[in-house]
């Protein structure tokens, strides 16, 4: 009798909750699209209520695995999360050959291995077993670029990356600034440098690239990362995007929402940077102070400042002593005197919602991807405020190319904080201005883009998934060296 064909893929999420949601959104498209059955396989190292309860509630032809833990407590204190992620998956590959190895010897088989953007390390372990393989990166295309061209980059040059003199220009992106480049490659000195060469070249192991971004977003960087393909120097890309999270319909009564409802169409500037976001005590002041001089409505997720680190929110390190309220960090009567105009809400908001919401103008954004792709589906228009990962990068290319993100454009010399008058100055350019209707314009074209995009069946984004589902069975066959189709 003629062999079953494989039609199962796995998919390895790296540690974290921000890892394990998009994978797990991956795998269920893939199962609903291709009829393929899926394992995604976690790891014991940072899980979260928050991911367990994602992973419970896919289709029933998406399984899960989770790796054992493995121990890093040898890794100094101060060991930057990237460091963990790197360490916790290099030390769990053994755990993983043995799981797909077994899989392998299961009538399930093991049609195609995907790994997210800082597994790549686990690429090899496949390419052993002969398994076809990809990356599946969360950010944009440019991001993915840079981290390949990094290897090169670290070979021609010796000072840190925001020293060059030349700006860093990857095929079909902007101009980059090297100090815009990823954080972990802020600090030639830090452990975490290393590891990131390496990322760029087990990037070059895979069979192809899915990105979460569309055409209309990246067109340029798409077209010149295909010629480099074809040219055979990169694997494929195909853009899978935008992966966006939908309105949950569990929010009316939320107290946003209510107040939202209040407000005119368009009207009000909805501040949050994203899960980590955080600034200083005397950014926090100048913003607040910037937003009730601009006159404009707010709804402001506001976090406990730091000093010290501008994504300390991710990790819970703020240093707020016994203070368990944000809102106590805002200025004096800055509540009192806002009441009529603003909302401040503490820590966390339901973002997707709240962009969506009619009332929402404009948002001030740290430009993380996930919420550049709300922003983008919601056709709200951006003011770019940039603080870590590759956030700087995106803020580049959402103001400079894509054309729906606005920038404070004067910083104070002595602390690089934007003042009162800029951050009123541009608020108000957002909501009521000239160049603000133009970006509020143009993130409505790209709304459209983005649902013609995600359109199921036979959007590209879905089309993008096809050749790596067929092909993916044809090499799997090839690599056992029979030919069982039918
Ligand atoms: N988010 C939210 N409410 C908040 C802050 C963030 O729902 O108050 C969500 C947001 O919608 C997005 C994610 O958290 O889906 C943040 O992801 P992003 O890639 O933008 O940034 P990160 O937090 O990973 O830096």
């Amino acid at each position: 009798a003629p062999k079953k064909r494989p039609e199962h893929v796995v998919l390895l999420a790296s540690p974290g909750a921000g890892h394990v949601l998009p994978v797990a959104e991956l795998a269920r498209r893939i199962v609903e699209h291709g009829g393929f059955t899926a394992t995604i396989v976690t790891y014991t190292n940072f899980s979260s209520a928050e991911h367990s309860s994602t992973l419970s509630s896919l289709p029933p032809s998406v399984s899960t695995a989770v790796l054992p833990e493995v121990a890093i407590d040898d890794l100094p204190a101060d060991a930057r999360i990237e460091t963990r992620i790197f360490t916790v998956v290099r030390r769990a590959l053994p755990y993983l050959r043995d799981l797909l190895r077994s899989l392998l010897g299961s009538p399930a088989g093991v049609a195609v291995f995907v790994a997210d953007l800082l597994g790549p390390r686990a690429l090899a372990v496949a390419a052993e077993l002969g398994i076809p393989r990809y990356v599946f990166f969360t950010s944009n295309l440019m991001c993915l670029s840079s981290l390949l061209y990094i290897p090169d980059l670290d070979r021609t040059t010796t000072c840190e990356f925001r020293d060059l003199p030349e700006p860093v220009v990857l095929p079909g992106c902007v101009p980059l600034h090297g100090s815009e480049l990823v954080d972990p490659l802020q600090d030639r000195a830090n452990p975490v440098y290393p590891l990131m060469i390496d990322l760029g070249l087990d990037y070059l192991r895979s069979d192809g690239f899915l990105v979460n971004t569309f055409d209309a977003m990246e067109h340029e960087t798409l077209v010149a990362f295909k010629e480099l393909s074809d040219k055979g120097v990169y694997p494929p890309v195909y853009a899978v995007g935008p992966f966006v999270r939908s309105c949950s319909g569990e929010v009316a009564n939320d107290a946003c929402i209510r107040w939202l409802d209040d407000q005119p169409d368009g009207s009000v500037l909805y501040v949050c940077l994203g899960s980590g976001g955080t600034l200083s005590a005397a950014q926090t002041a100048e913003l607040a102070a910037g937003l009730e001089a601009s006159g404009q409505r707010f709804l402001w997720v506001v976090r406990f400042p730091s000093d010290k680190d501008n994504s300390a929110s991710y990790f819970g390190t703020c240093d707020h002593g016994d203070a368990d309220d944000p809102l106590s960090y805002l200025p004096e009567g800055f509540l009192e005197r806002t009441k009529h105009t603003g909302l401040a809400v503490p820590m966390w908001a339901a973002q997707v919602e709240i962009l969506n919401h009619r009332a929402v103008g404009g948002f001030v954004s740290h430009c993380g991807w996930n919420s550049t792709l709300e922003a983008v589906a919601a056709g709200v228009p951006m003011l770019a405020w940039p603080l870590y990962a590759e956030q700087r990068m995106n803020a580049a290319m959402l103001s400079s190319r894509v054309g729906i993100a606005l920038r404070p454009s004067n910083t104070r010399e002595e602390d690089g904080v934007v003042t009162r008058e800029e951050v009123a100055a541009v608020a108000r350019e957002l909501i009521s201005g000239e160049k603000g209707a133009a970006a509020r314009r143009k993130a409505r074209e790209l709304r459209e883009a983005a649902a013609k995009a995600t359109q199921a069946p036979g959007g590209p984004s879905c089309e993008a998934l096809q050749p790596v589902v067929a092909g993916a069975w044809k090499k799997a066959a090839a690599a056992r060296g029979h030919a069982d189709q039918e």
